[in-house]
């Protein structure tokens, strides 16, 4: 037998051959209606234009090969059900079912934004006591849950910064940023009409507090920053960082993703922070990725709760709750209703469920975890930020660059040993970083898999370079083009016929 009919008779679980794909064929149904026992109508008639002809080319299939299709489709994703995630700064922490259980609850699943207020009293309950307990965590004086992402939490946040310098008579022209920050954070600035001003990290992977001094002038409206950094780094000074800001009026807003490593053990109210995002889809185990909804709700100091989004919610006489309207100040509506609702019911019962010391233990393990991989991988891949890490650490890919592997064929080649890439050459102030954020859900023998892995590559990095750098080879696709794939994805199937027409 040639290679060729091998090929051949194993189309069907050979992933790169595009025959397996379509499965059509004429005459075949995957439903079976009933015989007709009514007149019989011309459904051109009725439907007049609306009637379509156009539905030659679609699949036709049985219900047994949809099924198989579909499933099949599944099993070539990698998912958090099957292995781990070390994406640092994304937080892939374990989503309880029983989240998933309480957020179909038909009363808060069906539950209808323009459902009356006075029918309304369980959802809004939630909201409340999922404010409070937010409120409580970050140290901040009150909330919005409106914003429906990190980036979008962050633009609502500047905005509050932005309205309130605005009613003292000026808005001010800079943002700072550290050289580590998130990349939504200028685009936040800029969409807010700053112009972003870089902020210089020293040797220690901090901010450099005399270049934040001579920078800082009435211009600056504020300091965005992420604590602890992009590096995992706490920032130690956090309390000098603060008062150098407020010293010129400017104001200190956090980028709260990396809350997981504070929670319960420290509070951005108590450190400085005037304003602050959190990540329900990280921190707070709702699931994320892929595009699904998140939630980025946005806490503040007292001083700028007149400007947060309207409605804002308010606890009545009689102890029902409503919403208040009647926001003169604020800044407007920031997403349609009252935001994503199904993560708050998430991010409450994963609070509830842990309460103050299952949500403090969670911190300590997620950092107990990061601190582990630091430790067992640190004679493997260099370190270039010797500070104390939280919840995740940042490698480089200096040693294996030496013989040509990049962070970028670590992460390829990471794949075939069963993980999800960690996240790829960021933060920007570390060339070639592997950065690796294991979280608290990962048991020990979990992580000594990825340590293992780690190791491995390492080896045949040394040893076989060429081989690390045409990996994976255990996927249904190898290396892709990564820019074609963002910019000209095909999310969907065509036929082929109306496929050849618009190409
Ligand atoms: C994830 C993340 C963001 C953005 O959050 P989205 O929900 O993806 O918009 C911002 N900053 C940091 C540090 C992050 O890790």
């Amino acid at each position: 037998m040639s290679d060729k009919d091998i090929k051949k008779a194993t189309r069907h679980v050979n992933q790169n051959e595009g025959l397996i794909f379509e499965r059509s064929s004429p005459g075949k149904k995957a439903y079976r209606l009933a015989p007709l026992d009514v007149p019989e109508v011309d459904y051109k008639k009725v439907l007049g234009a609306a009637a379509r002809e156009d539905l030659g080319n679609m699949p036709e299939v049985s219900e047994m090969e949809i099924i198989r299709h579909f499933t099949r489709l599944s099993t070539w994703n990698y998912a958090i059900d099957l292995g781990m995630y070390p994406l640092g700064s994304c937080t892939m922490k374990y989503n309880p079912r029983v989240n998933e259980v309480v957020a179909r609850l038909y009363g808060l699943a069906e539950a209808h934004p323009y459902q009356p207020e006075k029918i309304s009293q369980g959802a809004l309950r939630i909201m409340k006591t999922l404010s409070e307990a937010l409120i409580e965590i970050t140290g901040m004086d009150a909330i919005t849950l409106q914003p429906a992402a990190g980036a979008h939490g962050e633009m609502t946040g500047i905005l509050l910064m932005r309205a309130f310098l605005q009613s003292k008579g000026n808005p001010r022209k800079k943002i700072l940023i550290p050289d580590s920050a998130h990349g939504t954070n200028p685009a936040t600035a800029a969409i807010c009409g700053y112009a972003v001003e870089n902020l210089k990290s020293n040797a220690h992977g901090m901010v450099d507090i005399s270049a934040l001094a001579a920078q800082m002038n009435e211009d600056v409206a504020g300091l965005m920053l992420t604590n602890p950094n992009t590096l995992g780094i706490f920032e130690q000074e956090i309390h000098k960082i603060a008062d150098i800001l407020h010293e010129k009026g400017g104001l200190l807003y956090m980028d709260g993703a990396n809350m997981n490593a504070l929670v319960g053990k420290t509070r951005p109210g108590d450190f400085g922070v005037d304003v602050m995002h959190l990540n329900l889809h990280k921190t707070f185990s709702t699931p994320h990725g892929g595009g699904g909804p998140g939630c980025g709700p946005v806490a503040c100091k007292k001083f700028l709760e007149p400007f947060l989004p309207q409605p804002v919610m308010v606890e009545k006489a009689d102890g029902t709750l409503g919403f208040d309207y009647n926001r003169p100040q604020s800044v407007g509506r920031v997403r349609m209703f009252y935001g994503n609702f199904g993560m708050h019911v998430r991010a409450l019962a994963y609070i509830l469920a842990n309460g103050p010391d299952g949500l403090r233990q969670t911190t300590e393990d997620a950092v107990l975890n990061a601190n582990y991989i630091r430790k067992k991988l640190e004679g493997d891949y260099e370190l270039p930020y010797k500070s104390a890490s939280m919840h995740e650490v940042v490698f480089s890919d200096r040693i294996q660059a030496q013989k040509g592997v990049k962070t970028g064929d670590i992460a390829k080649r990471l794949i075939d040993y069963g993980f999800h890439p960690y996240t790829v050459s960021f933060p920007l102030v570390v060339h070639g970083a592997l950065m690796i954020e294991p979280t608290e859900s990962e048991s020990l023998e979990e992580l000594n898999l990825l340590v293992d892995a780690m190791k491995s590559i390492a080896r045949e990095a040394e040893e076989d370079p060429e081989m690390v750098k045409n990996a994976p080879y255990m996927t249904r696709v190898s290396r892709l083009d990564e820019t074609a794939a963002a910019r000209k994805p095909v999310l969907r199937w065509r036929p082929a016929q109306a496929q050849s027409a618009s190409e």
